[in-house]
């Protein structure tokens, strides 16, 4: 009987999720823009002087399509070497809804869009750069590229791009290309110095790099912000649904809520995120991740892992597993267990911090998830600490000076503080 209630008791204590210990949610502001109405005025006349320049100079084919669909490639690129599984989120659609402040409808009739009392509706989509917004940026972990090809028709750089303020009256720097299907392209927010050399009335294929992901102009955090116009100026929402009666222009569709693990990590210390790369004082602030991948036996092993579009009662599996496959620890995490104001968040990030223990097996572990049906795994290694060769032989050097001066000498009493 004892028994069987003991077992009852442990597997109770199994199947408790473990809770995190640290958190980090997108929140309504994160991730939003304005662009001024005075710049979207200036842009607007500077583009169509442009063009009209291009135009007369015969830079400038007619339309192909105007009404091509499917024809957009992802404008996002990262790096060579970037090794997560992927880097950003989705934060807010077109709205579809003229009526403001606070009449929003996205293409599918939702409400992850906004607008503002200034009349703003927000007319691109907004893609931000996660876990680490700000030290992704920092090290330019993240290019824009071409959506669709066509030519430089107006562009920017050298603003400001630390900004968190949506009211800032900093300018963007941006890229935009009148693209040969007659649609303008607007890729805004660019980092500060990253924007193509390439001139204006210049050709670009889809996929040519335009920039890096920044936070310039009226921005609230490193994203990009992709709108496009047609040719009478008017918004064009490239996401089919419900509420945008127009065709789905990306050629690989993306949908709504799309839930993935961003990434898997082990730190040294607790990951330290910046709600700005500003502090209050205005000087440039770093985010500090921490990463780390090798530990020392009886080491704090940090673990984290980010997701996109995470939703109460949608439960990872998490697992720590040593050298030999076997279970050092794992624990199952749903988003309900936080009792957050929302059950949806775009973007999140989790850690977990463990003792490894003094015994801990050398070689390679792994930090492994099961989510939305795909697995994910990171690993890391366990080694003992790193020879210090200048550590050895300072020891080495004592040893012998104290083997030199308690050496015995015929006759004499021998030396205090000798070993026997
Ligand atoms: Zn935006």
């Amino acid at each position: 009987m004892w028994r069987r209630l003991w077992l009852f008791w442990m597997l109770a204590t199994a199947a408790q999720a473990q809770a995190p210990v640290g958190g980090r949610v997108t929140g309504p502001g994160d991730f939003a823009d304005a662009p001024s109405p005075a710049w979207h005025e200036r842009i607007e006349h500077e583009t169509a002087a442009n063009l009209a320049a291009l135009r007369r100079a015969g830079m400038l084919a007619a339309p192909t399509a105007a009404t091509a669909a499917n024809d957009l490639l992802w404008p996002l690129q990262p790096v060579t070497g970037f090794d997560q599984f992927d880097y950003h989120g989705t934060k807010y659609f077109v709205d579809h809804d003229p009526r403001y402040p606070g009449f929003v409808e996205d293409y599918t009739c939702g409400t992850r869009t906004y607008d503002l009392d200034t009349g703003y509706n927000h007319a691109g989509t907004d893609y931000y750069l996660w876990p680490f917004p700000w030290w992704m940026m920092d090290q330019g972990l993240v290019q824009v590229v071409a959506a669709a090809p066509g030519v430089i028709a107006a562009k920017a750089d050298g603003n400001f791009d630390r900004d968190c303020a949506i009211a800032s009256s900093t300018d963007p720097n941006f890229v935009r290309i009148q693209q040969d299907d007659g649609l303008s392209a607007i890729y805004l927010h660019l980092r500060n110095g990253s924007v193509t050399t390439l001139p204006i009335g210049a050709r670009v294929a889809a996929g040519d790099y335009l920039g890096l992901v920044g936070s310039s102009g009226q921005s609230s955090g490193p994203h990009l912000h992709f709108e496009l116009r047609d040719a009478a100026g008017a918004v064009v929402d490239p996401r089919h649904g419900d509420c945008n009666p127009a065709p789905d222009r990306w050629a690989v569709f993306q949908p709504y809520e799309d839930p993935h693990i961003v990434s898997l990590s082990t730190h040294s210390a607790e990951p330290r995120f910046i709600a700005c790369g500003v502090d209050e004082a205005g000087h440039a602030i770093d985010e500090t991740p921490f990463f780390q991948k090798v530990f020392a036996p009886g080491g704090t092993l940090w673990v984290f892992a980010s997701y996109r579009d995470q939703r109460n009662g949608e439960v990872t599996q998490f697992r720590i597993l040593r050298p030999d496959g076997s279970v050092f620890a794992q624990w199952d995490f749903d988003l309900a267990s936080e009792h957050l104001p929302e059950p949806f968040y775009s973007g999140t990030a989790w850690d977990w911090k463990y003792t490894l223990p003094a015994d801990a097996p050398p070689g390679t572990w792994q930090f492994t998830a099961d989510f939305a049906g795909q697995s994910y795994r990171r690993a890391f290694v366990v080694a003992a600490p790193a020879f210090d060769a200048a550590a050895a032989a300072a020891q080495r050097a004592q040893v012998g000076a104290t083997a030199a001066r308690c050496r015995p000498r015929a006759g004499e009493a021998p030396p205090p503080n000798c070993p026997p």
